[in-house]
This record gives structure tokens, sequence and C-alpha cells, in this order.
């Protein structure tokens, strides 16, 4: 988070720090999480941090703050909401990530799924269709799961494959609602590009959305660690003006997942959020 917040501010260059305004958000409330989440779950969570933190998988770990970090996390993507609802843009800078995260489960270093709240949030404030574009290098296995019988979001992912976390086939297409572009590592950068905005086009067609969320993760860049997409910065620059271009007037809204190079991270949230702003 510190390097994404030093990268948007002085690391910006002027023409950012002159356009972006940093607002601190409150902690998602009980109500706002229990949109998505089972009641029993979020108080298994809580617990945990409690009791000073523990395993929740093999890769899901927590610590005693972990439960403030969490709902802090969904309460930036729904003061996302907000803001970009009011503004037309706005990027939620949001630790930890959430897009593996079930209604009951928690996966991949995601405990709540920040940008599933975001959606129903958005959707009390009269957003009722909310379309989800996730370019982290991971299938949002969470946000597939809690969506893909609701017609009212529409869920466009691209993400290697096969890979972690071992779903986004192709062929599910919950309701309707679902358009997966699942990809090897390792193609032309310029592949990925048009393939994600094919996909985009096939969830817009006789459908437009009353607000955009990005599932951003920037391990889908060249270099990252826990990824093979080969994917630069520039291209999130892309994506963001063309995803705006083809919603507009829609608020579209950037909502932060992986990111494991610090350099990248930093890099493709600067990218992102200029083209927001
Ligand atoms: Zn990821």
């Amino acid at each position: 988070m510190a390097a994404v917040l030093a990268a948007l501010g002085g690391g910006g260059g002027p023409e950012l720090t002159s356009v972006v305004e940093f607002l601190e958000a409150r902690p998602a409330t009980r109500a706002q999480l229990e949109r998505v989440h089972a009641a029993r779950y979020l108080d298994a969570l809580e617990g945990v941090a409690r009791m000073g933190g523990g395993a929740l998988d093999a890769d899901t770990v927590m610590s005693r703050d972990s439960w403030d970090a969490a709902i802090a996390a969904a309460g930036v993507a729904i003061g996302a909401v907000d803001e970009g609802i009011g503004r037309g843009s706005a990027f939620g800078v949001t630790r930890p990530p959430g897009h593996h995260a079930l209604a009951d489960r928690a996966m991949g270093f995601c405990l709540i799924n920040n940008v599933v709240v975001a959606a129903r949030h958005a959707q009390t404030l009269g957003k009722a269709r909310v379309l989800i574009v996730d370019w982290d290098v991971h299938h949002g296995n969470g946000t597939q799961a809690l969506v893909e019988r609701d017609p009212s979001i529409r869920y466009v992912s691209m993400h290697q494959y096969p890979w972690y976390p071992g779903t986004g086939a192709e062929g599910d297409r919950g309701v309707g609602n679902v358009f997966n572009v699942p990809r090897p590592p390792g193609l032309p950068r310029a592949t990925y590009v048009r393939d994600l905005l094919a996909a985009v086009e096939r969830a817009l067609t006789g459908w437009s959305p009353d607000l955009v969320l990005v599932s951003a993760g920037f391990d889908s860049l060249s270099g990252d660690p826990l990824g093979g997409f080969t994917l630069e910065p520039d291209d999130m620059t892309h994506w963001t003006k063309e995803l705006r271009a083809r919603v507009a007037p829609a608020p579209v809204v950037g909502v932060l997942e992986g990111g494991y190079r610090l350099d990248l991270l930093g890099a493709g949230a600067r990218a992102h959020v200029r083209a927001l702003a």
C-alpha cells in the first residue's frame, strides 16, 4: 500500500498530483459486509484476529490487526464507489486484496471480497447494473462465485490459465453474466490487450452498466513473480481509457487486487489512475 501511495503521490509526477485528491474512507460496517459474507464467517475472522492471528489456509495468514485491515479495505472500496459516483472515477487502494474471498471462506491473501462489497453498495445507491472487469493475473474465483447467479452484475476476467486458483474456464457463463478469458503465459502483450477488450465488448452487447468496477491487479504486468503475462503499464492506461469511452457516462472505479513486485505495482497503479483522472 505504501508503494502505491508513493507512486500516486510525489512519485506520480506533477501532472498526477495536481489532479488526484487523497481521501481516507471509514471502515465497512457489519451490514455492508453481510450483503456479501455470512455472519458466522465474519465472526470467525474477527475471532482469529482477537486471538492474535493464525493461518486460514496455506497462503492466507491473519495477524492481530488483519480484521481491522480487512474492514478498512472493504470501506475503501465502498468509499471509492461513493467518490466515483460523484466525480466520474476513483481508485481504492485496498490491502488486503479481495477477489479470491468466497461468502464463507478466505483464500489467496483475501479475507473480504472488496469489489463485490463495493458492487452491492453501489446497487443500494441506485446503480442497479454493475460491470466488474478483473485484469489481475489470477481468476477472481470469489467474485465469480458471488455474482454468477445474479444477472444485475456482469463479470469479465482475463487470467493466466491453468494457474492459481484453478477456476475461470471459458465455458463458465453463470446466468450469461460471466465472461472468462483464460490465457496461457507468454503471449504477445497485444493479444492480452485485444482479448480483454473483446470480452468487455461481449459483456456490453445489449446491456449497459450504471457503474463499472475494475479489479485492478498489477500481477499481470511483465516481471511479476506470481504471473507470466507480458503486459506493460501503458496497457492499463489503454484499457482504462477504452473502458471509460465504452461505458460513458457510467462512473469507472478501480479497486486494487494483486501485484507482487513493488515497483511494478506502483507503475501499474500510476498508469491506471492517470487514465481514471
Ligand atoms: Zn493476483
